[in-house]
């Protein structure tokens, strides 16, 4: 079967080769891939900057159907639609795993870089970790959800968001446009987006976002504060240290900034502010199974839909480049059904 297997070179691209996957085991299901998204993860993987991983199948962004099953499985059938994710899997007996908060497993795998991934025509899931696609989901949907969906209805929960409150969405990409959508549509909260791209802030009001804000337009803090006087939590998917310190200073009393993007450095955290103000900052990585189970529900229910495109596999190389030049918006994702 076909795969993306990363370089010997790990020269951040991948070779698409012919390979021989192991048979399954006990509690291992066998997935034929319909889809997987190209991710700027897989982009970081394939370049080595997690560690190098030679040989390493790609991908985390997979939907497709089960064809076989071990013996002793007994949730997943064969034909079942399932998505394969970067939480690969946990320990499942440690702290984290035992207390809802798997993602965090210090012996966690990841799919497409601990583990064989999704960008192949064929993958091997763990049954118990694998979480079914419902009816009614396009799959081509799902493997955007499947990854930014799940990571932003996730970092949601975290800023504990309620209905009626304000959010402000960092960023308009493919993470801040999801987070438009859970904030507007799931959790029933006004949103502000904020972004320096005039196409993106469009994109955020037709998904719902009420106030939009350019980065370019003077103190984005100052613009918040005036409008609609702070916000209860900030969900920043922008990659500079500068987007988290301004989005400190939009929130409201009781505020909660929740940091998703990954940029080099630190931030900046007025003490006064949040001692007076009782102000809280908090990481969010991904999801859980059942985090990604409700996201894809939601999606099933057409409350949000991820921008996405098909291509083919023999592709994947030159998305590459689409994506490291910034011309790609949206989610490219890999047809494996033709
Ligand atoms: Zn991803
Ligand atoms: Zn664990």
């Amino acid at each position: 079967m076909k795969a993306a297997v990363i370089r010997d070179s790990v020269d951040g691209y991948v070779d698409i080769k012919d390979v021989t996957l192991r048979p399954i085991t006990h509690g291992e299901a066998l997935v034929k891939m319909e889809y997987c998204g190209l991710c700027h993860t897989d982009l970081h993987v394939a370049a080595g900057d997690f560690g190098k991983q030679p040989g390493r199948i790609i991908g985390h962004e997979g939907v497709g159907k089960v064809i076989q099953v071990a013996d002793d499985v007994k949730n997943l059938k064969i034909g079942d639609r399932v998505s394969i994710a970067w939480f690969f899997k946990g320990c499942g007996h440690c702290e984290y795993c035992l207390t809802g908060r798997e993602t965090l497993c210090r012996n966690v795998l990841n799919s497409g870089f601990t583990v064989d991934g999704a960008m192949a025509e064929e993958c091997i899931v763990d049954a118990n970790y694998a979480v079914k696609v419902p009816d009614g989901l396009d799959p081509v949907e799902a493997t955007s959800l499947t990854c930014a969906g799940v990571t932003m209805y996730k970092a949601l929960k975290v800023g504990e968001t309620k209905p009626g409150q304000w959010v402000e969405v960092v960023g308009a990409g493919g993470l801040g446009n999801l987070a438009v959508q859970y904030a507007h549509n799931v959790f029933g909260a006004h949103v502000v987006a904020v972004d320096g791209n005039p196409d993106k802030l469009e994109a955020a009001k037709e998904n719902g976002a009420e106030v939009l804000i350019n980065r370019h337009d003077g103190d984005v803090a100052e613009q918040i504060q005036k409008k609609v006087g702070g916000v209860n939590n900030a969900q920043v998917t922008a990659v500079t240290a500068e987007a988290f310190t301004q989005s400190v200073n939009a929130l409201r009393p009781d505020g909660k900034l929740v940091a998703v993007a990954l940029p080099q450095g630190n931030m900046e955290l007025n003490i006064a502010k949040t001692v007076l103000d009782g102000i809280s900052v908090q990481g969010s990585l991904v999801g859980t199974r059942q985090d990604l189970a409700e996201t894809f529900q939601f999606g099933a229910e057409g409350k949000v839909h991820p921008i996405v495109k098909t291509r083919r596999l023999d592709e994947v190389n030159d998305i590459i480049d689409e994506m490291k030049a910034n011309k790609i918006v949206g989610r490219m994702v890999v047809d494996f059904t033709k």
